[in-house]
């Protein structure tokens, strides 16, 4: 697939493969771009700018409603491509589509919510006799740069806010999975003028950091790691940025919980995606007299995913991203047994795939929950009381969401408002997202929220227009 810049299809001079990671097949190519192509996309961007200020509300709308129609045409082509290049299984690829329509559409009817409000200037010293009111108005130019493992959402996360509130984007999808960006692109581009969207592949280091460093770009909308939000924020100087990054993200299970459910909710939660997901179960949190119960129940739901072909719809778990991260969350595992962990079933590897894990007797100071362990792993930590959970809670860099199982209303209150994360669930585990909640993480896990209507705030600037009527 070629990138699509200006409205035009550039096929670049040199090519990387995208590879299928479940067999290893060449699915596509794509261009590696050359820092005078990303600057290419930059001017087209700049080009387009006025072309989308002066389209309406109501037409901004319609042309995403189209999108929404056209996508949901082609949600199965659309799923299988991502089942392909990301080696999800197929019902959780269309689960990502169904997610990716509802995302545009939300964007489609914020399209038309965004306005600013009267501020009355005489609740000032000196300002009695003015009639000021404020306007939202887009950034320009927003480069998004998404990760591999839920690659349509969370880009349309940035697009569609994005044009909704009337800036051109440039996105940068992620190396090893950008065909079902890019095809997604196209859809756009046939609605929008030229240049409003284009895609720019190639590596981070080089493209993304040429974005991420230019003048002529006004924004950055990022998701991604700790390591590279961090470096993306060093260097964006002035322009706004929204980071979204890693999570360890715990599940408190209290002695009163209804193990069953809180059970469920690790399987939902440690093994989707193959573990890949940044608001995934991590941390397995529970007081010991639930423990061993809760464990061989665990084992026994774990044992019943089904690993294989990720197109074929039995498939429960699929492969990671690729055999160099499957061996290294084997290594990231084998260390935390060495380190006096127990593996009670999985820790099985076989090129891609990483078999579903349950390793108990996890302390804080093993790597394996003190990094963000980013596969099937869900790792136990046991603890006496309510306060050493919410201690062992909060012992992390990341703060993305967190799940507490309980059944007082008493304990539930007190570890929402002890557990330092954007979003803490009582009675369902992290990793549950509608894509309209304001969505970010506190400490390393980012910087702003996004769901439509907040990616909008992130994506618009306020000009306050007062008229001296004295
Ligand atoms: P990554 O940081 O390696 O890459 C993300 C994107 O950044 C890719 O497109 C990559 O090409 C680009 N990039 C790499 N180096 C860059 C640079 N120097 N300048 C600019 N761009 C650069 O992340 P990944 O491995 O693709 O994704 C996994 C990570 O993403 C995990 O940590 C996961 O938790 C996190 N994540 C966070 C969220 C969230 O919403 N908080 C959602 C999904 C994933």
């Amino acid at each position: 697939m070629d990138m699509l810049i200006g409205g035009k299809h550039i096929a670049g001079d040199d090519r990387e493969d995208v590879i299928n990671p479940y067999d290893g097949e060449v699915i596509d190519s794509v261009p590696i771009a050359h820092l005078q192509t990303a600057q290419l996309a930059i001017d087209e961007a700049n080009k387009s700018k006025e072309s989308l200020v002066e389209m309406s509300a109501f037409k901004v709308s319609n042309k995403l409603f189209n999108v929404v129609d056209k996508l949901r045409q082609h949600k199965q082509e659309f799923a299988e491509l991502l089942t392909l290049e990301v080696g999800k299984p197929i019902n959780e690829s269309l689960v990502e589509l169904d997610r990716s329509i509802e995302t545009l559409k939300l964007a489609a009817e914020e399209a038309k919510r965004i306005y600013g409000e009267s501020v009355p200037l005489d609740a000032g010293l000196n300002g009695k006799g003015f009639f000021a009111f404020t306007q939202r108005l887009p950034l320009g130019v927003v480069a998004a740069i998404t990760p591999f493992n839920y690659p349509l959402n969370l880009t349309i996360h940035k697009i569609a806010p994005a044009i909704a509130c009337k800036n051109s984007v440039i996105v940068k999808p992620p190396t090893e999975a950008p065909l079902t960006v890019m095809k997604f692109c196209e859809l756009l581009n046939e609605e929008f003028p030229d240049g409003v969207v284009n895609t720019v592949t190639g590596y981070g280091s080089e493209v993304g950091d040429y974005l991420v460093c230019s003048p002529d770009v006004d924004k950055i909308s990022f998701t991604g790691s700790v390591t590279t939000g961090m470096m993306i924020s060093q260097k964006a100087g002035m322009k706004k940025v929204t980071l979204e990054l890693g999570g360890n993200d715990p599940m408190v299970v209290l002695k009163d919980a209804n193990i069953d459910d809180a059970v469920r909710g690790v399987i939902n939660g440690a093994f989707l995606n193959a573990g890949q997901v940044c608001m995934g179960v991590k941390r397995i949190i529970i007081e010991n007299e639930i423990a061993d119960e809760f464990a061989e129940k665990l084992v026994g739901e774990t044992e019943k995913l089904v690993m294989g072909n990720p197109l074929d719809s039995k498939t429960t778990l699929g492969t990671l991203i690729s055999e160099k991260a499957a061996k290294q969350v084997e290594e990231t595992v084998n260390n935390a047994v060495k380190d006096g962990a127990e593996i009670l079933t999985g820790g099985i590897r076989d090129g891609a795939f990483y078999s579903a894990t349950v390793i108990d007797n996890v302390r804080e100071d093993m790597d394996l929950v003190v990094n963000e362990t980013f596969g099937p792993v869900a790792p136990i930590m046991r603890v006496s009381s309510v306060e050493e959970a919410i201690n062992v809670a909060n012992n992390t860099e990341y703060g993305l969401q967190a799940g507490v199982f309980t059944k007082s209303y008493y304990d539930a209150m007190k570890c929402a408002q002890e557990i330092e994360a954007g979003t803490v669930f009582i009675n369902k585990q992290s990793t549950f997202r509608t894509d309209n909640m304001p969505f970010g993480g506190f400490k390393n896990s980012g910087v702003g929220k996004e769901g439509i209507k907040y990616a909008v705030d992130e994506m618009t600037k306020t000009k306050l227009i007062g008229l001296n009527l004295r």
